[in-house]
């Protein structure tokens, strides 16, 4: 076992002089001078008094530094904890109440912001994007590392916020290492490749998936602010692997840019963290080539299931459990293992397996079977080949009539229909059946779908008591920053609509 750490240690000395960030604008940085700025923002954290296990809060923009950060964190035997640069007042209260971090990292121009932190006993530091900022005050650097197990905590990392208030998921050294490694082995990644790193580093996606697999096999990113389509496909044809959330590929599809040519050296394409509309995967093999690599993860498990490497990749899916990991399909009232084609609760177990939610210790308890399957809150499907298909969230689940009704059969038949671009099926209070279906519709391009010609389009392919009572336009469906539908937001935009 190593950590992310050693493993990126390795590296350093292998081939100090190679590029680990390729920044938009400015000089390569290569893996020796990470490490330089990584012992140097080490001493720093030791000066302001981390000890082993106390907690690095972090809301900076993107930068090599940041991630400097997150490895001079790891390095002390600290537990790194990034917060989306989205939050503002009470939230990061809540964040930093929650957390009760040793130092907090903030952009410079917030500082002032956070200056009473200092009251409750954080020290606030300072990082910009310009390499500029108090954390990188040290001229030397602290070069000992502090020895940690797998069972030892590396990150708190908060989930997306989407179902509810977000919770603290405590990551293990282990549960990054042996994420890390099955994602490296199964997508045949390496010191060759050159990835475009868009993401943002808050989220398990962009850090946990796209920087540690960089970070262990040597390779080299492409370090992007923010994702920008022409960037991206001017960087295409010298890089090999782009991770991406499923809007990079909603937004890279409207370029005319997009083609065979541009992507004709990379290999591979990966989409997470929130469902990829199946027509998009199909437009984008039509257009390029690639069968984009749709895989399933969550904050408190890391990367559960993925689509081959080699072998089909079936639009609407998510594949098959890492190597490692088992995947079951329960029912949800019972518990009860179903078999395969039926719809219930995705469970999880294996390392990558969080330790448990920061000071929930119920909530930890209530999430866990006692065979130490986590119960991820997602409802899905084992298809005829063994792959898995998530239908939706528990928590987004109808019951209309006292039936159950998965949202995505809906929406897939919706989104079917040449005027629609995409749609979000709800269920909101309705005096007779509990709960009635409202379907949410983003128009295609110069589109204007009337509701009955939408109804009549899906009716044949739907029992009568999943078809949606109501369907109203909108511009565009509610995302946080991770392009996850804000189904909360929906129910109560709607929730008058039947009382
Ligand atoms: P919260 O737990 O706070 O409500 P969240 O679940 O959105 O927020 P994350 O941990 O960032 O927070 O997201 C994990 C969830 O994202 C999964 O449980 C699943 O619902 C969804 N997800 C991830 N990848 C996919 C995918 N490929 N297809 C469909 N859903 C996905
Ligand atoms: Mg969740």
């Amino acid at each position: 076992f190593s950590t992310i750490y050693e493993s990126f240690l390795r590296n350093v000395q292998q081939h100090p002089e190679k590029p680990l960030f390729l920044p938009e604008d400015g000089e390569p940085i290569s893996y020796a001078q990470t490490l330089e700025t990584t012992h140097r923002i080490a001493a720093v954290l030791l000066e302001d008094g981390v000890q082993p296990g106390d907690r690095v809060a972090m809301q900076v923009q993107k930068s090599p530094e940041a991630l400097a950060l997150y490895l001079a964190t790891l390095q002390i035997g600290g537990v790194f904890l990034p917060l989306n640069t989205a939050y503002t007042g009470k939230e990061m209260d809540y964040f930093i109440q929650d957390a009760g971090p040793k130092v907090l990292v903030v952009s410079p121009d917030t500082a002032e912001d956070h200056a009473h932190r200092g009251e409750s006993g954080v020290v606030v530091e300072t990082l910009g994007t310009s390499a500029d900022g108090t954390l990188l005050r040290a001229s030397g650097g602290h070069t000992d590392a502090v020895p940690r197990t797998a069972e030892d905590p590396a990150s708190i990392l908060y989930t997306s916020g989407t179902t509810g208030r977000s919770k603290g998921a405590v990551l293990t050294h282990g549960n990054l290492a042996s994420n890390c490694q099955a994602l490296l082995d199964t997508w045949e990644y390496t010191g060759e490749d050159v990835l475009i790193h868009a993401l943002p580093i808050f989220h398990i996606h962009g850090l946990f998936v796209a920087a540690n697999m960089t970070l262990a096999a040597g390779a080299t990113m492409r370090w992007l602010p923010k994702f920008d389509a022409d960037t991206i496909l001017r960087l295409m044809p010298d890089s090999t692997v782009l991770m991406g959330v499923p809007t990079f590929y909603t937004r890279l599809l409207k370029s005319p840019e997009l083609n065979r040519e541009v992507c004709a050296n990379m290999r591979l394409f990966v989409s997470g963290s929130a469902p990829l509309l199946a027509s998009d995967h199909e437009a984008f093999e039509e257009r390029t080539g690639h069968a984009i690599l749709e895989r399933y993860g969550m904050t408190e498990t890391g990367m559960n299931t993925t689509n081959p490497y080699r072998g089909a990749r079936k639009p609407g899916t998510v594949g098959k459990p890492f190597p490692g990991i088992e995947i079951r399909i329960v029912d949800r009232e019972t518990g009860e293992e179903l078999p395969d084609g039926e719809v219930g609760l995705i469970e999880v177990r294996g390392p990558n397996v969080f330790a448990g939610y920061w000071q929930m210790p119920e909530k930890t308890a209530q999430e866990f079977r006692a065979d130490s399957y986590f119960i991820t809150g997602d409802l899905g499907r084992l298809d005829e080949d063994g792959y898995l298909c998530i239908v939706g969230r528990d928590k987004d689940m109808v019951i209309s009539g006292g039936y159950n009704i998965y949202p995505k059969e809906i929406e897939e038949l919706i989104d079917a229909h040449p005027a629609v671009l995409e749609s979000a099926v709800i269920g909101v209070p309705h005096p007779d059946l509990g709960e009635a279906v409202v379907a949410v519709v983003v128009p295609a391009s110069g589109e204007q779908p009337q509701e009955e010609e939408i109804l009549q389009f899906i009716s044949g392919d739907l029992a009568r008591f999943k078809q949606p009572r109501a369907l109203r336009c909108v511009e565009a469906l509610p995302r946080n920053v991770m392009g996850k539908v804000q189904k909360a937001q929906l129910r109560t935009t709607y929730q008058d609509t039947f009382t």
